[in-house]
């Protein structure tokens, strides 16, 4: 065996139907006395039901969390939590709202409680967004990393189907670029098969019922295995081309990840064979790109990014922003090649 390191994250885990029950127990074991709640506007019922059934350890809701972060919202929510003496900050929702708990955290250090509710993963890594001007920075601090996070499937069951299978490839992506990355490591990359199967069991199913427990309780935990990889381990083609799609034209986060990652997953397939081998035993196929695509085209989800709002002149600016800063890749990122793939990917063709 190859020579590596593994770094674990320091975080707790609850996971199970019905765990919700637990939070009271888990604020306390964080010696925590009042606890914030955030959620998106969308999701504002479901805080304000978590916020009465805290009782007095509730010291308010905050459910103005958006995509990507502003800025300015991060500083009301850290405002807020401060004016309501906030000694913990409760996240129930996905990327978004973690994303906005993380964003507090790094400001003051409020330890977080992450309740996800779709399969993002942002909740397992100590990986922040903010976004100023319009210009969203990434970057890494352990400060981020929610202390304890309850996996209630339950929650889960009322994520749209077609959110959940988009989100649900948006987790395949992070264990998927996990088992080729530059310091990928035996360990992590057992958690990135696991979590790719568990989502690849569960997402049919939960496409043809929703409510299909023990179907979300996969899904879920499959998320939550990916969310790791991506917290431990570095991406690389995929998560930039993302990143600079969905930051530069404000594409939807995980329709862009499902669409885009067949096509990676065909331009890096000869430069890491054994990670496609993984990758296609997970999902039960021969070849890893072609199940990614038939995964998301089998069950509904869009395949072109030209039928997400992005126009073929938006394409050329894309190609030049992603070869605009090196970065590792198993195959080097160039221009005809990558000009090939962002095509396929635009008009949302099979991988050959
Ligand atoms: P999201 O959090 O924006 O949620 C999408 C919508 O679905 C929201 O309106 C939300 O309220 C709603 N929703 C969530 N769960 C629901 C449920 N169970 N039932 C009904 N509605 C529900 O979407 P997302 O894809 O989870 O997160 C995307 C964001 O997370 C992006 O900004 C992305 O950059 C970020 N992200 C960050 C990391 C990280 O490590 N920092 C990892 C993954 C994603």
């Amino acid at each position: 065996m190859e020579p590596f390191i593994y770094n674990g994250l320091p975080s707790r885990v609850i996971f199970g139907a019905g765990s919700l029950e637990q939070l009271d127990r888990e604020i306390g074991l964080l010696g925590a006395k009042r606890a914030i709640v955030l959620s998106t506007p969308q999701q504002r019922a479901q805080a304000e039901a978590l916020a009465a059934s805290l009782g007095s350890r509730a010291a308010g809701v905050y459910a103005e969390a958006v995509m990507h972060v502003p800025v300015e919202t991060a500083r009301a929510a850290r405002d807020f939590a401060t004016q309501a003496g906030a000694d913990c900050a409760i996240a129930i929702g996905g990327g978004s709202t973690t994303g906005l708990g993380k964003a507090i955290a790094l400001e003051t250090s409020l330890p977080i409680i992450a309740i996800p509710t779709t399969y993002a993963g942002s909740e397992m890594t100590p990986i922040y967004g903010l976004t100023e001007a319009g210009v969203k920075k990434t970057g890494r601090d352990l400060r981020v990393l929610p202390k304890t996070v309850i996996y209630d499937p339950a929650l889960t069951t009322s994520l749209p189907p077609a959110l959940s299978l988009t989100s649900g490839v948006n987790a395949i992506a992070h264990a998927a670029e996990g088992l080729y990355a530059q310091d990928a490591n035996p360990i992590v990359s057992l958690m990135a098969e696991e979590g790719i199967h568990a989502l690849g069991q569960g997402l049919p199913r939960v496409m043809q019922q929703p409510g299909h427990l023990a179907a979300r309780s996969d899904c879920l935990y499959g998320a939550w295995l990916c969310g790791t990889v991506l917290g431990s381990v570095g991406m690389a083609l995929h998560h930039k081309l993302c990143h600079t799609l969905g930051g530069t034209f404000n594409l939807p986060h995980a329709e862009t990840h499902t669409i885009v990652l067949p096509h990676v997953l065909a331009y890096n397939r000869a430069a890491a064979p054994e990670a496609m081998k993984r990758i296609a035993r997970a999902l039960h196929a021969d070849d890893a790109a072609q199940a990614a695509f038939d995964l998301a085209r089998d069950h509904g989800a869009p395949t072109a990014l030209k039928d997400i709002g992005l126009t073929s002149t938006d394409l050329n600016v894309a190609l030049d922003l992603a070869l605009r800063n090196p970065y590792w890749n198993p195959r080097p990122v160039e221009r005809i090649p990558l000009r090939a793939l962002l095509e396929a990917a635009f008009e949302g063709r099979r991988p050959d």
